[in-house]
């Protein structure tokens, strides 16, 4: 028993120097996102039950809780200023086979994750009334739009700006085509959108 409670607390010392969730307040902090592969590998990898409990428990809690006002976003190899719960939710999409494997509670934390979607712009054409179609990439599950999101353009050092999805189509490989209004000029391929709400989440 002692030997499971060592590792469950080796397992909380490596989330980024101890406590990147406040559980009495419900926040979360942005050392999360570096935390979640060390998470999910404890999943994947974990020798007990209750090691793979805890690490998708904070999973659960690193992608639902709100983080601190002015904290709620950060820096990622594929973009800047990314919503932390988007990003985090990025990390756990990609490792989907080591989840389903973890029962129930690791589907529901997919299912979870699939609702910070994400699109890849890579083609636009500016269309008479005003509208620009685009060729994308979408990964997880937009509710059905329209849907307010906001706009991350290479090479994302201006603040995004929130646009509005009107109509998207989206087959299984994730291959996407959308509409978009309020859209600012400059837009280019490799721009990218996540769920406006996602941004605005915060203590
Ligand atoms: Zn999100």
């Amino acid at each position: 028993m002692s030997t499971t409670a060592n590792e469950t607390g080796d397992a909380a010392s490596l989330l980024a120097g101890g406590g990147f969730v406040c559980d009495h307040a419900g926040m979360v902090f942005p050392a999360a996102y570096a935390a979640t592969p060390i998470l999910l590998n404890l999943v994947e990898h974990g020798q007990r039950p209750r090691i793979k409990d805890a690490a998708l428990g904070l999973l659960f809690d690193a992608l639902c809780a709100l983080p601190p006002a002015g904290h709620n976003r950060v820096d990622t190899a594929h973009g800047t200023n990314v919503p932390l719960c988007c990003a985090i939710a990025r990390r756990i999409r990609s490792r989907r086979a080591v989840l389903r494997a973890h029962g129930r509670y690791g589907r529901q934390l997919i299912a979870e994750a699939e609702l910070h979607w994400r699109l890849t712009i890579e083609e636009t054409e500016l269309q008479l009334d005003g509208t620009l179609t685009a060729i994308a990439v979408l990964e997880g599950t937009p509710l059905p739009p329209p849907a307010e999101a906001e706009l991350h353009v290479p090479p994302f050092m201006q603040p995004a700006v929130t646009v509005r999805i009107d109509a998207l189509t989206a087959d299984s490989s994730g291959a996407a085509c959308i509409q978009l209004t309020q859209t600012p000029s400059g837009i280019i391929p490799g721009s990218t959108l996540y769920p406006a709400e996602c941004g605005l989440r915060e203590h």
